[in-house]
């Protein structure tokens, strides 16, 4: 679809919805309700809707606990001693990893601390870490406690690179330059694949690229990319990367989340990492015998035994996921963003008191499902208005609204309706 063909239309918009292969998708989601309505719902990369399937998936595990007790572990309709494994073909599609490189485990910020635990290996002369400027705040602090947690002063370790002034988007060339800049004593470049405020996608792979090119290691938060936008991570050589699945995954608040660990580090038994028993080598686990020895890949990083009812709702998701494929999603939310942005810009030359500006790259390459807006003028009475109108949406102090348009769920005809109600109220 070209941004040429947009029209400010409702026809237009349910013309769009009945070409859209995924349109069917909806369906398969609980809308939450609001004044007797469907909300329109815009805040995918916060919390993901609820699929309608969730309830039995969590009802079969409930099921198997009270028929079979501890003998679920074994025989149990999905053996929860092998639980992890139905994830490992999905997470490997969407992250484009293979099979031995992704686990579902834990939460991200918990992960996050354990991958650096393996690739966090400050020297006197290597232990600089480069992050965004603003990075997400578990992030922020996940990084400054393990620097402190090595004897090390974040501010002589942490080198942030951030927009220039008054720019809203970090540029690549200035990232790749601080990674050159710092060369001998960079130990880590650490990013978020997709800035959860901007919607600023980077450049992994050339990122990465840079990151090995001085000697460091390149890993990645993948918060706001994992379903998002299409990843190829062994390919990119990325050595890390974390995720948690309750954004654009839909797994539910607070759901199992998980990682890629390239398979450079993951095969090797050698690789350090925190260990606790589900890590241990399969066959031999439950022989309790002392001395470490790691499952081969990302598993071996495993520490508990899988957290069940909440995997149990993300493997629903995950399955809907794959179903629906990553190149067809990325498709269709390219479309959707931009008709999104057609819509925003033909409302804010017609309006006097508000104005919009996206801060979000306006290259669909650079840029995922989300805008970013500053609103300048009544921006919060704005958003409160709309609120009232039924649209759920995100607004950051001072005057951003962040908005995203999922693919998986969102139409063109709620892209229209939220703009038609914003149009009301400018
Ligand atoms: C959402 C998000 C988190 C949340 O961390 P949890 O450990 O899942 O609570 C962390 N980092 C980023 C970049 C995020 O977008």
């Amino acid at each position: 679809m070209l941004s040429t063909e947009f029209k400010f239309t409702e026809e237009f918009a349910r013309k769009s919805d009945e070409n859209d292969p995924l349109s069917s998708f909806r369906d398969q989601f609980d809308f939450p309700v609001i004044n007797g309505k469907k909300a329109l719902y815009f805040t995918g990369n916060s919390l993901g809707l609820k699929p309608k399937a969730a309830d039995k998936a969590l009802q079969t595990e409930l099921d198997d606990w009270a028929k079979l007790g501890v003998e679920g572990h074994f025989h149990g309709k999905n053996p929860w001693f092998k639980y992890h494994e139905f994830f490992t073909e999905g997470l490997a599609q969407l992250t484009g990893a293979k099979k031995h490189e992704v686990v579902a485990m834990n939460g991200l910020t918990a992960n996050l601390h354990f991958l650096f635990a393996s690739f966090y290996k400050p020297t006197k002369k290597r232990f600089k870490i480069i992050c965004e400027e603003k990075a997400f705040p578990s992030d922020q602090y996940m990084i400054e406690s393990q620097l402190r947690f090595h004897g090390i002063d974040p501010k002589t370790a942490l080198v942030e690179v951030g927009p220039r002034k008054g720019e809203h988007t970090i540029r690549h060339s200035d990232l790749i330059d601080t990674i050159h800049a710092n060369a001998d004593h960079l130990a880590l470049v650490f990013i978020g694949g997709v800035n959860y405020y901007s919607g600023q996608v980077f450049n992994m792979k050339a990122i990465t690229k840079a990151a090995h090119q001085v000697g460091a290691i390149a890993g990645f938060d993948l918060a706001h990319a994992f379903g998002n936008i299409e990843l190829e991570l062994n390919s990119w050589q990325v050595d890390f990367a974390a995720w948690c699945s309750y954004k654009y995954l839909n797994s539910g608040p607070g759901s199992v989340a998980g990682v890629f660990i390239h398979e450079n580090h993951g095969l090797n038994p050698n690789t350090p990492r925190l260990s606790g028993w589900w890590g241990y080598d399969k066959s031999h686990r439950f022989l309790m015998e002392p001395g470490f020895k790691p499952i081969p890949g990302a598993e071996g990083w495993q520490l508990s035994n899988a957290p069940v009812f909440a995997m149990a709702v993300h493997k629903v998701a995950l399955d809907i996921h794959c179903k629906a494929g990553m190149p067809s999603l990325r498709k269709k939310s390219i479309a959707l963003t931009a008709y999104f942005e057609f819509l925003l810009k033909e409302i804010s030359k017609q309006s006097t008191d508000v104005t919009f500006e996206i801060i979000t790259p306006s290259d669909p390459e650079n840029r995922g499902a989300q805008l970013s807006i500053l609103v300048h003028g009544k921006g919060k009475d704005l958003f409160d208005k709309v609120t009232e109108m039924g649209v759920i949406a995100d607004w950051r102090e001072p005057n951003v609204i962040r908005i995203a348009p999922v693919p998986l769920y969102n139409s063109f005809t709620d892209v229209y309706q939220l703009v038609k109600i914003l149009k009301k109220n400018i």
